[in-house]
């Protein structure tokens, strides 16, 4: 795995993964992509759905300034970027799934 800064709580070096801004599923490019850290990218897929990302967060900084992710990442900036902090999914999507 690639390790740099990631883009949404700018911690380093962390692992990096790919995140498709607007997922393939709702019709996003190839370009339309993010390096993000694992913590980071769980917790954006954990809040938000696929159709919500690509009505409401098709950019990292409409991600970075959306109140959920707001909080996540101040909290995830105090810990350290070799730690994997343990997380559960929200609520409303687990209740969501069929
Ligand atoms: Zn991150
Ligand atoms: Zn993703």
């Amino acid at each position: 795995m690639e390790k740099g800064v990631c883009e949404l709580c700018k911690r380093q070096p962390v692992d990096l993964t790919i995140h498709h801004l607007i997922p393939k599923e709702e019709g996003g490019r190839f370009s339309d992509t993010a390096q993000i850290c694992i913590p980071c990218h769980k917790q954006v897929h954990f809040l938000y759905t696929n159709a919500e990302l690509a009505t409401l967060y098709p950019t990292v900084d409409s991600l970075k300034h959306a109140p959920e992710m707001k909080k996540f990442i101040s909290w995830l900036r105090k810990q350290p970027a070799t730690s994997l902090p343990r997380m559960k999914k929200s609520n409303r999507l687990k209740r969501r799934r069929k």
